[in-house]
């Protein structure tokens, strides 16, 4: 998990020192953990949290102290974008049986029950922010996800292996130098 840890300040960006997670438990409700020292399924809330937050906060697993979702990382997402405020959860997501190139290491970017982030544009917003690096960006809505970023033309020349137009091609070529070990694979 450390080293899950260090890809989020690579991907991520490292957590800035101006945004707290105040009132917001979303990613202790939301997310599943699955570290040696604490587990806890996701979609539900941890059997610590409490209605004044963490129960167990000075004695919190490591994997609490040192994860923050993307709101607490990446600058470019609104100040509005607190997961409990704005309805979205987006951090970083690992799958350890990827079924293409975008799935193993990407932002997930995740609708909380009842948010109405899209009628708002809060999720275009969020969308905006974190779609504009060579890191897959899903889209889940509560019952699929949906790949955002890159587009579809553009994972599908990565991971056809097939050539790209001109216009394409740099882009294609930079997403394959990173995640291109699967269309080699065969
Ligand atoms: S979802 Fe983000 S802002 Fe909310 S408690 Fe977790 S790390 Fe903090
Ligand atoms: S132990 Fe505390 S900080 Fe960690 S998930 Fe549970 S409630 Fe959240």
């Amino acid at each position: 998990m450390d080293a899950e840890t260090d890809l989020e300040t690579a991907l991520l960006g490292p957590v800035l020192a101006d945004r707290a997670c105040g009132e917001c438990t979303a990613c202790c409700e939301v997310l599943t953990v699955d570290t040696p020292d604490f587990k806890k399924p996701g979609g539900t809330p941890c059997v610590h949290l409490t209605a004044r937050g963490c129960g167990i906060h000075a004695v919190r697993p490591h994997i609490c102290r040192t994860w923050f979702c993307a709101w607490r990382r990446v600058a470019a997402l609104p100040d509005a974008a607190r997961p409990d405020r704005s309805g979205i959860l987006a951090s970083l997501d690992f799958v350890k049986s990827p079924r293409n190139p975008f799935e193993g290491v990407s932002i997930m970017v995740r609708m909380l029950p009842g948010s109405d982030a899209i009628e708002s544009g809060m999720a275009g917003a969020i969308l905006d922010s974190l779609c504009n690096r060579l890191v897959p960006v899903w889209f889940g809505d509560g019952t699929k996800k949906m790949l955002m970023h890159p587009d579809n033309q553009v994972a599908g020349f990565v991971i056809s292996g097939e050539a790209a137009p001109a216009h394409l091609s740099d882009e294609v070529a930079a997403w394959r130098e990173r995640y291109g070990v699967f269309g080699e694979g065969g």
